[in-house]
């Protein structure tokens, strides 16, 4: 086998796709079942030479790729899989290092150390706090709400991490209406229920009301996390931080924030009243395959209380951090033992872009959410229904329509955006109603960006209608 060649190879396929980029359209030419069908073969019996199995491989699986790097994917909260990351990434696959430990793997556990320290600083957490490198903001607020856990019990005289739940007193669970579904996923994962929180009631734009928080928080005795947010998925909306952290700091809650993409707003002066006192909580989970733009998969979770954190995280029955604090065990911050290097793409991303760049890529974004956003509320039968101080947008069509006829009209444009390709979008239900959303976190997504996806929005309302769709 000629290793360069294969690489090389690799390498061309990745660069001919990247650079095609601006040729495709904003959706897959193929569904799934024709991928399915593209893939299916029975289970191969003789060898067959690894250039070929690329080969194969690339010609199987285009037609049905989704062009989520594209400038104009607006269908969710998806970042760019930047080149420099993606080219950091080919090595950390090539060099195959477990980055469970930092005998076993030096240069990747050294490399998740500088970045942790270079993420606290841009995002502006206390300094004191752990890093773990995980999948995602799923596994990043399941990592956080673990650390949460056992600390609240271990001050009422129980340790979850060593004895379980069974018999463990009651923990109190206090979360936004509108919190992301993930974050109910990871507390179902670590026994706290999706369904025995108590869900806080929110305003229009998905923020916790906190009179009404400061109401439930009054009543809650013993152990409590609450959970708040940075960046709601549809609105974009943060939770009042200043005002809330201090009301469930002097209950003795644990403070966790799902700042999936949000939290970058801390990156840039011009955002950073948004997420004002975000800092005063206690975890946080947030991507880097977000507003980072590193290829997936790549998440964080940041604890203040080091020693939570591993003690939620350790594999081994030895709790205590030990005696050299110097030297960092990736595996100590997360839920998995092997694992991929994830420090030398998000060091790669934070090196090309500096603090400076990624500020502007953020800026960038809100700034082409906010042009959108001015250039769709102009239309008469074109509602913006949330407050456009981030990237997120949820529009609604035929607004002057009963609800019924909106949802109709909503979902034919959808449909017909889909359909044509020159952006892509989704839909969601927003309080009783269907709602188109944009997410806009990619970054090559400008102001220019922006215009095209106004007019091709534009357009597909105009088709829909001309067909008598309202
Ligand atoms: C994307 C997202 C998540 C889940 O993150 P993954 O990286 O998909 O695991 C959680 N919360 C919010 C607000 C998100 O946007």
């Amino acid at each position: 086998m000629d290793t360069e060649a294969l690489f090389r190879v690799a390498a061309a396929e990745a660069a001919r796709y990247r650079n095609s980029v601006p040729d495709r359209p904003h959706r897959p030419v193929r569904g799934y079942a024709e991928s399915l069908a593209a893939f299916s073969e029975p289970l191969p019996v003789e060898a067959c030479e690894p250039e070929a199995v690329i080969a194969d491989l690339v010609s199987r699986a285009e037609a049905g790729l989704h062009l989520m790097v594209g400038p104009r994917f607006f269908g969710w909260v998806i970042g760019g899989s930047h080149p420099a990351g993606v080219a950091a990434d080919m090595l950390t696959s090539a060099w195959g290092q477990n980055a469970g430990n930092h005998v076993a793997a030096p240069s990747a556990s050294a490399v998740e150390t500088v970045a942790a320290r270079w993420l606290l600083e841009l995002l502006d957490l206390p300094r004191e706090s752990s890093v773990g490198f995980v999948t995602g903001a799923t596994i990043a607020n399941f990592t956080c709400l673990a650390a949460a856990r056992g600390a609240v019990l271990r001050r009422v005289g129980w340790d979850p991490d060593a004895n379980g739940l069974f018999g463990a007193p009651p923990v109190s669970v206090l979360i936004g209406d509108d919190a992301h579904t993930t974050v109910f996923s990871a507390l179902q994962y670590l026994g706290l229920g999706h369904d025995r929180v108590v869900r806080l009631p929110t305003d229009r734009e998905g923020r916790i009301r906190p009179d009404a928080f400061a109401a439930l928080m009054a009543a809650i005795e013993g152990p409590c996390i609450v959970i708040l947010q940075a960046g709601q998925i549809n609105s974009g909306a943060f939770d009042d931080f200043s005002t809330l952290v201090p009301i469930a700091r002097e209950r003795g809650a644990w403070i966790h924030v799902d700042g999936a993409f949000g939290l970058w707003a801390q990156v840039t002066p011009a955002l950073r009243h948004l997420s004002r006192g975000v800092d005063l909580a206690d975890s946080w989970a947030t991507d880097g395959h977000k507003w980072l733009q590193t290829p997936y998969d790549c998440g964080y979770a940041i604890v203040r209380d080091e020693a939570a954190h591993r003690r939620a995280m350790t594999i081994a029955a030895s709790y205590l951090p030990t005696a050299s604090m110097g030297e960092r065990d990736p595996s100590h911050y997360v839920p998995e033992l092997s694992r991929r290097a994830r420090g030398f793409a998000t060091w790669a991303m934070i090196k090309h872009l500096g603090r400076e760049g990624i500020a502007r890529m953020v800026e960038r974004n809100c700034r082409a959410a906010a042009a959108l956003a001015e250039a769709l509320g102009q239309h008469p039968d074109i509602a913006v229904i949330n407050s456009v101080d981030l990237n997120q947008m949820i529009i609604r069509f035929g607004a002057s329509l009963e609800p019924e006829r909106g949802d109709r009209l909503t979902r034919a444009v959808i449909a017909a955006i889909q359909e044509e390709g020159e952006i892509f979008t989704g839909g969601a239900e927003w309080r009783g109603l269907q709602v188109m959303r944009l997410s806009i976190s990619n970054y090559q997504t400008d102001e220019v960006e922006a215009e095209r996806a106004a007019t091709a929005i534009k357009q597909a309302l105009d088709r829909v209608k001309a067909l008598g769709g309202e």
